[in-house]
């Protein structure tokens, strides 16, 4: 006995969202000296990791869950595809995850 209906489910809509990706830790180019760029490029370093966190959305509309001012763009990511930032905890809750392939 099983609940899966024959893996359809039409009422989800879980997997036509894609993903929208807020940059929790931007990678920011400096200078050693904090003068200006070097032509060489022999006075640059970059901070930050470039970590984000996923988001179900569609394109053009940006989830309310990411805030007001924090970098932010769409891919064409499934969300209910191999996402590899860490998901949004309230976006799984409300557009729970069926599959998830790692
Ligand atoms: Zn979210």
């Amino acid at each position: 006995m099983t609940n899966n209906k024959n893996g359809l489910d039409p009422g989800s809509d879980s997997n036509d969202l894609t993903v929208w990706f807020e940059i929790l830790d931007p990678i920011r180019a400096r200078t050693y000296d904090d003068a200006r760029v070097r032509d060489d490029y022999g006075n640059i370093y970059f901070v930050g990791t470039g970590k984000s966190r996923a988001h179900a959305g569609r394109m053009g509309t940006r989830p309310d869950c990411i805030p007001e001012g924090v970098r932010a763009y769409w891919a064409h990511d499934l969300w209910n595809g191999p996402v590899h930032p860490p998901r949004c905890a309230v976006c799984l809750v409300k557009h729970p995850v069926t599959q998830v392939i790692e």
